[in-house]
């Protein structure tokens, strides 16, 4: 059996407790053998965890993940402008190879900062898929549609991609990869196409995702015009169901909140583009007793403007406090289990927590540092201290992705000046 032993560590378990423990992964399946201190199998490879905290993998549940090329390119606006005059202009001039490098840059900063899984919404999503399977990383990966602004035929036809792109892809890279169908939101695209699109995921089993709830300007002209909230809108169109998950849900009243609960829908909170964008705040609490499944995403690179899970669990506890007025609200526990489990639990994909049997996805974080020292409590330490360039090694499906700081997936350096390359021609395009 191909094995590899990750030891000499600390082990954080599902119920968020840490004990000395090695884990044992078989790199044939992809499966946590064992974890524990008597290990004896000989390890085909190992890797030290000395001084080091064994933590799954974080998962990133909404991203866009080719936007790192647009970091920077336009910030301080409100969404609908920052939209409308930067983004989609910019998005429009993207070739398919700046969407492959674009991801590959991304791929690169996850790896570095212990995210083996994420779900992605974007266009030319055959590149992302191609890079994702290169890169070794577990997703969930769907075409966003966007029907306001087209003729009936082009609407059709964006909203035909979204669905024939998730059907040709789910289960590629030998299951890494699962898909959604993944109308951008429920104001971009109109009712019909919504119906539709909801109904055909839906007959093959596959989720849909979708932006909802974001800004006041978005849930207001739903109300003003349907007058119901977009969430009981979504419901009726067949979009609140236990296999489908929204992106923000910031602004959701008590009833909506109970409708999330009820459906089993999952809520991707995205603090850091919530304030930048200032979206408003997501009463993350309140979800959270009710019983909804919350996961944490980053969104794209343009309105964070980085991937670091790490940076998006401490902006969660923090915003999550403030909007509860309460500074036992979104404590650490629940920031570190949204950011790995929930997040894999709301995206419907495996991982998020190192039990055996369960997936090696595993983030291996080097506490030794100063803004780690004292270890008063590690949990504590992933929640509000700890950064993703601590993590030293990286792992997704059992095979090594980061090795003491080097991806061995990708050129780094080589992807970097194709970035850079990428985004120099853009600049003369647009
Ligand atoms: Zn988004």
């Amino acid at each position: 059996m191909d094995t590899l032993r990750i030891e000499g560590g600390q082990v954080l378990r599902p119920d968020m407790t840490v004990e000395r423990a090695d884990v044992l992964v078989d790199r044939d399946d992809g499966t946590i053998l064992d974890i524990g201190t008597d290990l004896d199998a000989d390890a085909s490879e190992t890797l030290d965890a000395d001084g080091c905290l064994v933590m799954p993998g974080l998962v990133n549940a909404h991203c866009h993940v080719s936007m790192t090329l647009l970091r920077g390119y336009a910030d301080d606006k409100e969404l609908d402008a920052w939209l409308r005059e930067d983004i989609w202009p910019a998005e429009a001039a993207l070739t398919a190879d700046d969407i492959r490098v674009g991801a590959e840059l991304g791929l690169v900063e996850m790896i570095r900062s212990g995210t083996t899984t994420f779900a992605d919404m974007y266009f030319d999503v055959p590149e992302i898929v191609d890079a994702v399977e290169n890169a070794g990383l577990r997703a969930r990966l769907g075409h966003g549609s966007v029907t306001i602004g087209k003729d009936n035929d082009d609407a059709w036809d964006d909203i035909e991609e979204s669905i024939e792109i998730a059907r040709e892809f789910d289960g590629a890279a030998d299951g890494r990869i699962r898909t959604a169908v993944m109308p951008h939101s429920l104001t971009t695209v109109g009712e019909e196409y919504l119906r539709e699109a909801a109904a055909e995921a839906h007959e093959d089993d596959i989720p849909v995702h979708y932006h909802a709830n974001e800004t006041t300007d978005e849930v207001d002209p739903i109300v003003e015009e349907r007058d119901e909230r977009p969430l009981s809108y979504a419901k009726d169109l067949g979009m609140l169901t236990e296999r489908d998950f929204i992106a923000h849900g910031v602004h959701v009243d008590d009833e909506e909140i109970a409708l999330l609960a009820e459906t089993g829908t999952g809520v991707v909170h995205c603090p850091a583009s919530n304030m930048k964008l200032a979206s408003g705040m997501a009463p993350v609490q309140d979800m959270l007793d009710a019983g909804v499944t919350v996961g944490i995403g980053t969104d794209g690179a343009a309105s964070n403007n980085d991937l670091d899970m790490f940076d998006e669990m401490r902006d969660a506890a923090m915003i999550g406090k403030l909007a509860a007025d309460d500074a036992s609200a979104v404590a650490a526990e629940d920031v570190v289990r949204m950011g790995t489990a929930g997040s894999a639990e709301a995206i419907g994909l495996p991982g998020g927590a190192l039990e055996v049997g369960g997936v090696a996805d595993i983030a291996v974080v080097d506490l030794d540092a100063p803004h780690l020292t004292p270890a008063n409590d590690l949990v504590s330490h992933l929640a509000y201290a700890a950064r993703g360039s601590d993590v030293r090694h990286t792992v997704c499906d059992g095979q090594v992705l980061m090795r003491d700081r080097e991806v061995l997936t990708l050129d780094q350096a080589a992807v970097m000046q194709r970035a850079r390359d990428a985004v120099a021609a853009l600049r003369d395009r647009i």
